[in-house]
């Protein structure tokens, strides 16, 4: 298996709780290794680039709230197959269905507050990735 790079959001319901650790914890338990981070305060701007995809969705509006209402640790991921093994080591979108172990089991809030954001596929790691970092800023 290929040593890929995925791209994390730790969100802001968890960084209010103070589980930076905690949750970096799990997914280096996972076998990903943080090659870069920082914590920011997205703009509205931001986050409504950052979730174009969901424009249409009716929880658009609430989520780049949710995203602007504190700060966020933005991550790059690296590690084998690391977009699957960040996917499962985050668990279902919904906390409900989470299988245990998860980091979404141990720690979301609901379906909004969900603790963490990872990307879905290669393409869309490449593309988040180049969202928040500049390619010297990522250390491998
Ligand atoms: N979300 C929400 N309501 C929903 C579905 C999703 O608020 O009914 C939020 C949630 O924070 C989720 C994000 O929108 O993580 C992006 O949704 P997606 O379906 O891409 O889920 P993910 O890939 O994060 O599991």
């Amino acid at each position: 298996m290929a040593v890929t790079r995925t791209f994390s959001i730790i969100k802001p319901d968890a960084t209010r709780r103070n589980l930076t650790g905690a949750v970096t914890k799990m997914l280096e338990d996972a076998g990903l290794r943080v090659v870069a981070s920082k914590r920011i305060h997205m703009t509205k701007e931001q986050a409504e680039g950052f979730y174009a995809v969901h424009k249409e969705r009716p929880f658009f509006g609430e989520l780049c709230e949710f995203m602007t209402s504190g700060p966020v640790v933005v991550q790059v991921l690296e590690g084998e197959d690391a977009v699957k093994r960040n996917r499962d080591i985050m668990g279902a979108t919904n906390p409900a269905d989470a299988a245990e172990g998860t980091i979404r089991k141990t720690f979301a809030e609901g379906i909004e507050a969900n603790s963490v954001h990872g990307s879905d596929s290669d393409e869309n790691a490449a593309i988040e990735i180049a969202y928040f970092f500049k390619p010297e800023e990522i250390v491998g």
